[in-house]
């Protein structure tokens, strides 16, 4: 697969935040991550926003954010991704050996980066967030969540830990083994998960939206779960077995039923329940297949080993490009010398 490199040189932290059409809290998310940052690593960080194939002005917000601030990597998508794979392209540019990873809509706080740091060098490789509340968000969305992340877990073999997304804090090694994983239908939190090495958990409150409206309906949720189902576990390949078994040993019941009645000199009647078992035994048949087509065609889809993302632009301030060829931390410059220039992606 091809992807694109990141720029030479390197730095203390890589912050990726993927955005889709945030431009209301954009500006907000920028100064809270920016002085989080700049409290922990001074101004040796770098804040990579990857729009998403925004259709507001989220791209021209961090395009003039970029313009001003050398800390800024601006990467535009061709079109939208959808969530994991604009994280993953994120993730494909970071230079820093540690990685900071937090949605665009200050759900998560940026001000535990710190508190997570302090984790993350008692000696672990990965530092997740663990929503212990979650403020703003429906009671629908709450109990589809509960259910989902208790029902993976009785699903998949790998320890995916409940009630966390992809707020997390990692060490770079992490990163380079999920950049070196191909596939396409990624749970970006599983694959972390999968890696290994030293990962805990770190309690926190997520708050409301800061502005603007969830980018994931009931539709994207569902996709998300079943990719997550998928990509760790054959188990609902199993099912067709388990309900095959099931459904021989209720024929074979029903079967010494009729001989029973037969030899009674009774007759059984009943084309209802014939006509009921049919439709029953042909739905169960068409929804096994449905699950065999499914893992199927996800198959098909990685065999052609597309990339990824599409990367349109990336854009990096002047003074950040010639502090990475020559590895050193960017410094802030002052705005009269500010000039963005565009690096083909
Ligand atoms: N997002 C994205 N592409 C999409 C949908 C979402 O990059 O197609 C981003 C979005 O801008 C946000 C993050 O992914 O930074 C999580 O989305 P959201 O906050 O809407 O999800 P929720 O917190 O409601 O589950
Ligand atoms: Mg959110």
């Amino acid at each position: 697969m091809q992807v694109p490199q990141a720029a030479p040189g390197s730095c203390a932290l890589s912050i990726v935040v993927p955005v889709y059409n945030e431009e209301d809290g954009l500006d907000a998310m920028v100064a809270r991550v920016t002085a989080a940052a700049r409290g922990c690593f001074g101004a040796d960080y770098e804040l990579i926003l990857v729009n998403d194939g925004s259709k507001d002005t989220s791209w021209a917000r961090i395009c003039a954010h970029a313009e001003r601030d050398p800390h800024i990597v601006a990467i535009d998508l061709a079109r939208n991704h959808g969530h994991q794979l604009a994280l993953t392209a994120g993730l494909h540019h970071v230079r820093g050996a540690i990685v900071f990873v937090l949605d665009a809509d200050l759900q998560d706080p940026p001000e535990l980066l710190a508190p997570m740091l302090a984790k993350l060098r008692e000696g672990h490789d990965v530092v997740y967030g663990q929503r212990i509340k979650r403020h703003g968000e429906t009671a629908f969305k709450r109990g589809t969540a509960a259910l989902f992340y208790r029902m993976l877990d009785k699903l998949v073999d790998t320890h995916i830990p409940p009630d966390t997304g992809d707020f997390r804090l990692m060490t770079r090694r992490v990163v380079d083994q999920l950049n070196a994983m191909p596939e396409r239908y990624r749970f970006i939190r599983g694959l972390v998960s999968y890696v290994g090495f030293s990962q805990v958990p770190f309690p926190y409150e997520r708050d409301a939206r800061f502005a603007g409206e969830t980018k994931y309906p009931l539709r994207k949720m569902v996709a998300l779960a079943i990719d997550a189902v998928t990509s760790f576990s054959t188990v609902p390949l199993r099912f067709a077995s388990h309900l095959g078994m099931l459904f021989g040993l209720a024929g074979l019941l029903s079967l010494a039923g009729i001989v029973w009645v037969w030899l009674a000199g009774g007759t059984v009647q009943g084309w209802a329940s014939l006509a009921a078992l049919i439709l029953i035994m042909g739905s169960v048949q068409l929804l096994v297949l449905g699950v065999f087509g499914e893992y199927l065609g996800r198959m098909y889809m990685e065999s052609k080993h597309r990339p990824l993302f599409q990367v349109a632009e990336v854009r990096r301030h002047p003074v950040a490009v010639t502090a990475a060829a020559a590895g050193e931390a960017v410094q802030p410059v002052p705005a009269s010398s500010e000039e963005a220039i565009r690096v083909a992606g």
